[in-house]
């Protein structure tokens, strides 16, 4: 397991802990749609901890093949500078590669992934055809002014990638982070400018795979404005109430 961020504050943190040896796992995929700064990355962190699953970020693979120097990185570059969306193909392949490794036969967490209806559909039969329970999806509700203060204020540890907020969150030391000392630093696409384009693209791209989940009977609603322990606590419940919790069966 990554450096630990089981979030001082975490609700439940302690029994988490204590768990972390027994791998519990995730009866259902869980997909968490919202656009950036709901608080997707650090909530689909701790879930991830929790039940000892891989948290998949589409965003985090995109920016290892950039840093990397990837062909694929290559391409998805200046798209990711704009606040673009990377191509459908490219984004599902990367997808469909990574679940089928043996980590992720006990489950796993998207967070950014799918955001368009092509790969919303695409992925509903891949989870089938790999005999994955359908997922369970949560959409995060928070107000563009929260937003944008989340997102411009956001740092990310270099290191163990534990992210912090300078205004709701800020690491003891302004440029360090409290658990490994490594480096924060701020993605080039928190900055405004590019903000504004990404929550453009979450409302004409994205916003439409609410009513299809909701369509489909899976889809639960948490209000993302809230703090990081009360969202927590929620998703604890929405997915007991889904039949997602690997311990209680
Ligand atoms: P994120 O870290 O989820 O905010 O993603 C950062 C950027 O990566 C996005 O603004 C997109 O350019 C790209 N990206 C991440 N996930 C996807 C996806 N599922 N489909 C298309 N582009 C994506």
């Amino acid at each position: 397991m990554k450096a630990s961020c089981a979030a001082e504050g975490y609700v439940g943190a302690g029994v988490s802990s204590r768990l972390a040896a027994v791998r519990m796992g995730l009866k259902r995929p869980l997909i968490f749609l919202g656009p950036p700064g709901a608080g997707k990355g650090t909530q689909a962190k701790l879930l991830s901890e929790r039940y000892d699953v891989p948290h998949l970020s589409t965003g985090d693979m995109l920016r290892e093949h950039v840093s990397t120097g990837t062909e694929l990185g290559r391409k998805a570059k200046p798209i990711m500078d704009r606040g673009g969306l990377v191509p459908d193909d490219i984004v599902l392949g990367m997808v469909e590669e990574r679940i089928s490794r043996p980590d992720c036969a006990e489950g796993f967490v998207f967070d950014g992934f799918p955001r368009t209806m092509p790969q919303a559909q695409r992925l509903d039969e891949i989870l089938a055809k790999r005999k994955f329970s359908k997922p369970v999806v949560v959409n995060f509700r928070v107000d563009d002014d929260v937003l944008i203060r989340r997102v411009a204020g956001r740092r990310v540890c270099s290191v163990g990638g534990e992210i912090y907020n300078i205004y709701e969150r800020p690491p003891r030391d302004d440029s360090r982070c409290d658990n490994d000392g490594g480096a924060l630093i701020q993605r080039s696409d928190d900055r405004a400018e590019v903000v504004r384009d990404r929550l453009a693209a979450f409302e004409r791209q994205t916003r439409p795979l609410i009513d299809y989940y909701r369509s489909t009977g899976d889809l639960a609603e948490v209000d993302g404005s809230a703090s990081v322990e009360v969202v927590s606590k929620k998703l604890l419940e929405i997915l007991a109430e889904h039949g997602a919790d690997g311990n209680r069966a």
